[in-house]
């Protein structure tokens, strides 16, 4: 089957190997984060085939990525580092470990260009210091900045960490909120049905992380800032109307400090200020969903390799009865636009 589209992947993840080293003392050491106990003390301890792929295919740039790549049709993958990336450390290691994994990715950026991506690690703890690593890492061929949702429970909504989102508008680079565990604070619901990963609880905790920054008013103050959420969108165009009908109806009641008066609709945010991702949701009824309220210039193609590597799933989205421009836009062009790529 001939097609007239790349087919670019966008949120797909990697790890230094030093990463993991790093990981281990924060398993060790003192009470460590419950999420995070769950989600990397299962990946790099589990001797099951899946976390086994996972580990061996993370910190891996080189052949074998390709290899999965051209095994699956990708054309292109957009890196990212995954989560948490440096958001479980302490804020001089994060901010040191956020150049090293950053100028891994773009020396493999420089060898392969045709192939990969990456996305701009940073360090939330010191939002000028990630400021100052977004225009860094632009200049190093990198393009768009990963968040791995909360750090350590604090919430972008924090008018504390927005330099990160004037550097990221001024430097016209969007940002990847990708999932992390959910804090403390929330997590024992999850945790105790096993239902705190990927199944479930990454969505409703980045859901809400990006109706956060929605609430807060944050693209009043940055109204060219764009933002990148996967897995669907985490849900929210499915929720767009009762949020618009529900926030209008807290905000003229006064029920609540933090829910004030915004310029738009909520909806209207998701509309203007965010791309979504399919990431993990192969299913055609929730892409053309999301297309039809969000628009088909919003909506793009990512696998979550290597959390989700299934070859058939590219078949079947190859496969979905869609408007042949709107698939090229899904797979190809949406990504090249949101992350500012040569056009092929
Ligand atoms: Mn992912």
């Amino acid at each position: 089957m001939t097609r007239d589209y790349l087919r670019i992947a966008t949120e797909e993840a990697f790890a230094p190997k030093e990463l993991f080293d790093m990981y281990r003392k924060v398993l060790q050491g003192p009470d460590p984060d419950p999420g995070f106990v769950s989600l990397f003390g299962f990946y790099m301890n589990s001797p099951s085939e899946r976390a086994q792929h996972i580990m061996n295919c993370l910190s891996d740039l080189g052949p074998q990525r390709l290899q999965h790549m051209d095994d699956c049709g990708i054309d292109r993958q957009i890196m990212a580092l995954t989560s948490p990336g440096v958001q479980i450390f302490d804020a001089d290691t994060a901010v040191a470990f956020a150049r090293v994994a950053n100028d891994e990715l773009a020396e493999a950026v420089r060898r392969h260009p045709t192939r990969y991506s990456g996305m701009i690690a940073v360090a939330p703890q010191r939002p000028a210091e990630a400021a100052k690593e977004i225009e860094r890492g632009l200049q190093m061929g990198l393009t768009g900045v990963i968040i791995n949702s909360h750090t350590q429970g604090e919430y972008l909504s924090d008018p504390k960490f927005w330099d990160i989102f004037a550097a990221a508008e001024a430097a016209n680079t969007p940002i990847y909120l990708h999932p992390n565990t959910a804090p403390r604070n929330m997590i024992q619901p999850f945790l105790e049905c096993g239902l705190d990963g990927a199944i479930y609880g990454f969505g409703v905790e980045t859901g809400l992380h990006a109706l956060r920054i929605i609430t807060a008013g944050v693209f009043d103050r940055f109204p060219k800032l764009q933002m990148i959420i996967g897995h669907m969108g985490e849900a929210l165009p499915f929720w767009a109307y009762r949020l618009d009908y529900m926030h209008e109806a807290t905000v003229r009641s006064n029920r609540y400090l933090t829910v004030k008066a915004l310029k738009k609709k909520p909806s209207d945010y998701l509309r203007e200020n965010f791309y979504i991702t399919n990431s993990g949701v192969a299913w055609e009824p929730a892409i053309k969903f999301s297309q039809q309220v969000l628009g088909a210039d919003r909506v793009m193609y990512a696998m979550d390799y290597p959390y989700q590597h299934v070859k058939a799933e590219v078949d079947t989205l190859d496969a979905m009865a869609m408007d042949a421009a709107d698939k090229k836009r899904f797979f190809q062009t949406n990504a090249e636009n949101a992350f500012h790529l040569p056009k092929a």
